[in-house]
């Protein structure tokens, strides 16, 4: 299986003090229910290389394991695909050493370009024509769905009720819920 995973809040916690609704003020900027997401200014890209620091970044442990799991049948092909923009390429080159994401991954993509995150990664699924991807950001998953019909798109968010509530979009919990029949 062809199998494209989001880095942040999938393998990567964000920083447990902030709630979601600050994070996404910092990602996106909504201008008529146009998905649109802001590149930040250099004084907010310090502070959000500030929030980039290890410690604010734990490791999601369960979805790591289940992703090890994954990894070790050779018959799967798993991508990391992140939106993170270039001026967190050291962080991020930093966490890809860290967790030998090189190793584990077939290929990596990250979106140095500063491209808006959801042409970004709607570039790439068209590109690899994925079975499955998994990411926590929905309104972006509900845009690559739609441009994407052929692959199952799981919306990851830790109070979802395992529902398929769109053609080719399922909410789940956890990489555990998504994969338990594929790896009993
Ligand atoms: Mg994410």
């Amino acid at each position: 299986m062809k199998i494209g995973f989001d880095l942040d809040k999938i393998f990567i916690n964000t920083p447990p003090f902030i709630p979601s609704a600050v994070i996404n003020k910092f990602y996106k900027a909504r201008d008529n229910g146009v998905l649109l997401y802001r590149i930040p200014h250099v004084p907010e890209q310090l502070l959000r290389k500030a929030l980039h620091t290890p410690i604010l970044r734990q490791p999601i442990k369960d979805n790591f394991a289940i992703l090890q799991r994954l990894a070790n049948d050779k018959e799967n092909k798993l991508y990391l695909i992140s939106s993170r923009f270039k001026f967190l390429e050291p962080e991020t080159q930093r966490l890809i050493k860290k967790y030998k994401f090189d190793e584990i991954f077939d290929k990596l993509y990250f979106n140095y370009n500063n491209d808006q995150p959801h042409e970004f990664k709607n570039n790439v699924l068209q590109k690899l024509n994925l079975d499955i991807f998994i990411d926590d950001d929905l309104s972006l998953v509900r845009y690559v769905a739609k441009h994407n019909p052929d692959t199952t798109f799981y919306w990851l968010d830790e109070h979802a009720k395992a529902v398929k509530f769109d053609n080719n979009i399922t909410a789940a919990k956890n990489l555990e819920e998504i994969f338990k029949k594929i790896i009993s």
